[in-house]
């Protein structure tokens, strides 16, 4: 580690405790050129990222809200549990691979949205509808047209 003062690369540590509550190593470090210390403080890395809420909470990512949330959009669907499991895999995967760590709740919506599209009609329909806050009935009812005309899904318009 570089010395702040003289800025050379020999820096030794003399001294390493954990802090008081424990979540940081505490060094002091000596320069060995200017002689001058410095302390450190070392912390994990809090690997889960974090959701932000509506009202700007953030709060860690919870995968049994999120296999909830789609269990309620898959109710008396043709979808098995493992099917729900492996999309909340993903979604949890897709979270932790990015490169926010702090990523919206409407973001992670989006991406349920998607998977569900592939998995079930009726369930991504019921999700979407309760995730994607549609403007208004009209913007929703199109949606719902779009559905039957095309005979098929379609994932949601970007705004
Ligand atoms: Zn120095």
């Amino acid at each position: 580690m570089k010395c702040p003062f003289c800025a050379s690369m020999d820096t030794k540590v003399v001294d390493s405790r954990p802090d008081k509550d424990g979540t940081a190593i505490r060094r002091r470090r000596e320069c060995e050129s200017c002689g001058k210390r410095v302390t450190t403080y070392e912390r994990v890395e809090e690997l889960q990222p974090l959701v932000i809420k509506k009202d700007g909470r953030r709060e860690p990512f919870d995968r049994l809200k999120l296999i909830s949330g789609v269990q309620k959009a898959c109710e008396k669907r043709p979808v098995s549990s493992e099917t729900i499991q492996r999309l909340a895999d993903r979604v949890e995967t897709r979270l932790q691979e990015g490169s926010d760590r702090e990523v919206p709740t409407p973001i992670i919506g989006e991406w349920v949205m998607k998977e569900l599209h592939d998995v079930d009609e009726v369930a991504y329909v019921r999700f979407a509808s309760v995730y994607r806050s549609f403007k208004d009935i009209n913007e929703f009812m199109s949606e719902l047209q779009e559905l039957l005309t095309s005979g098929g899904v379609r994932p949601p318009r970007k705004r």
